[in-house]
């Protein structure tokens, strides 16, 4: 397989970022080129809702120091939308109308917030947070006795809760589901959330949907099904994110209807159904042997460890990316880390700890074997959870209450 000249990739996030990095860090010489629409280089999103929206830090976390681009003779094409992808010639057109040509293509583009189609979603104000200049803009609104509305009490939601609480501002958070944070962690553990926002002086609204939003030109409320509607100075609008399928799409690339939201169809090598075109991050939706099934990863470890390993493909290799799913949170004085894929409301739950004390380790497990562990301020076992959720030993609950992990691998 010859080398390629001219690598091309759309998106300059975490896994286009790390893709470019990762291509010069393994001595390829060729051309390297980014795309991305952002007017900064490549940055990881978690500091958005946590660290920078806390005030606690101005900058996020760098994919690269910022010189490492130039220095390693990567041409990043900043603040520039790519309008088409071309597999017929291999050019990609961007919106300044340059056309940049390709021998290897990848696609890390990332997902959108999305909005919701309620009257009154059009009003200004109203406010989403994916990029660094949505959290500072945010972060400056935070302020003491500001009356925040939260739509969407997942992992943004309620980090952002958090941050807006420390600033001392009136949070409401609403949801329509039962529990913050229920689809991925069922009952139990999402109450230790619900009554941990609640302890620091978050109003919830839960099991409660938003019919509108209401203000004269900029929005001033939120109005809930039932007929309630709660003041608001500012919202925010934290109900998920849909992957960015629209250059893939109107290129032709096949795409997954078996993942929630759908994805960019890649097999084991992140390679997609076009030749020479790869995808990585947000967008990919990959089979997965563990679960044997495909899978649509959107958190900070996937858009990373995919972005590093793509490069490899890109130069030709096809080694199957196998790593199981990995995120973590912080909210308040909890932090937590995620590793492996459940369903938490048909797999087995056993808890090694205590959840009052929110000082435990969650498990997962199907036919005895673990297939998620997310540990909630203990940080001593994380080698051991690694192992539990990629190995395939049969562990009973006794042994995970009582045994020292590191002996169970
Ligand atoms: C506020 C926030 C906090 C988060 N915190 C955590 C956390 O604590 N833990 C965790 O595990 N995960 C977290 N995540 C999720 C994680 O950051 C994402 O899964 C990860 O960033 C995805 O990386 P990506 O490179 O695939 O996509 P993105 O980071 O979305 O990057 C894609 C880039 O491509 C650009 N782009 C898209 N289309 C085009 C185009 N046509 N032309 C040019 N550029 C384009 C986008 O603007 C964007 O800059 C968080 C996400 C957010 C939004």
């Amino acid at each position: 397989m010859t080398s390629p000249q001219r690598i091309v990739i759309i998106g300059s996030g975490l896994a286009g970022g790390s893709a470019a990095a990762a291509l010069r860090e393994r001595g390829y010489d060729g051309g390297v080129t980014i795309i991305g629409n952002d007017p900064n280089p490549p940055y990881e999103l978690p500091a958005l809702s946590k660290q920078i929206l806390l005030g606690d830090a101005e900058e996020p976390d760098w994919v690269r120091p910022k010189e490492f681009w130039a220095e390693h003779d990567i041409e990043l094409v900043s603040g520039a939308t790519a309008t088409a992808v071309r597999l017929g010639n291999r050019v990609v057109v961007d919106d300044k109308g340059t056309e940049h040509p390709y021998d290897r293509l990848l696609l890390a583009t990332g997902s959108a917030p999305r909005s919701l189609p309620v009257p009154g979603a059009d009003l200004d104000g109203l406010r989403t947070l994916r990029t660094l200049d949505d959290s500072r803009a945010l972060r400056d609104l935070l302020t003491e006795g500001t009356k925040v509305v939260i739509v969407g009490a997942g992992w943004i939601g309620c980090e952002a809760a958090a941050a807006a609480r420390k600033h001392g501002a009136d949070v409401t958070v609403i949801d329509p589901l039962p529990l913050p944070l229920h689809r991925s962690m069922g009952d139990e553990c999402a109450e230790v959330f619900r009554d941990l926002h609640a302890e620091n002086g978050v109003s919830w609204r839960l099991g409660v949907g938003v019919e509108g939003f209401t203000g004269e030109g900029t929005v001033s409320g939120v109005r809930l099904a039932g007929g309630e509607t709660l003041k608001a100075d500012l919202v925010l609008v934290a109900v998920g994110a849909a992957p960015r399928l629209e250059l893939a799409k109107a290129a032709g690339l096949e795409l997954s209807d078996s993942v929630a939201g759908g994805g960019v169809d890649v097999d084991s090598a992140l390679r997609t159904s076009a030749p020479d075109v790869c995808a990585a991050g947000d967008i990919t939706a990959h089979y997965h042997p563990r679960y044997e099934r495909r899978i649509r990863v959107e958190h900070w470890a996937n858009a990373k460890d995919q972005g590093t390993h793509v490069a490899g493909t890109l130069l030709g290799e096809t080694t199957p990316y196998t790593k199981t799913p990995y995120f973590f949170s912080d909210q308040y004085d909890l932090g937590m880390e995620v590793r492996g894929l459940a369903n938490p409301f048909t797999d087995e739950l056993v808890v090694r700890g205590d959840l009052k004390a929110r000082e435990f380790t969650a498990f997962w497990l199907r036919a005895g074997k673990v297939l998620a562990a997310m540990n909630v301020n203990m940080w001593d076992d994380g080698e051991a959870l690694q192992a539990l959720v990629d190995g395939d030993m049969t562990v009973t609950a006794d042994q995970l209450t009582g045994a020292e992990l590191s002996s169970l691998v």
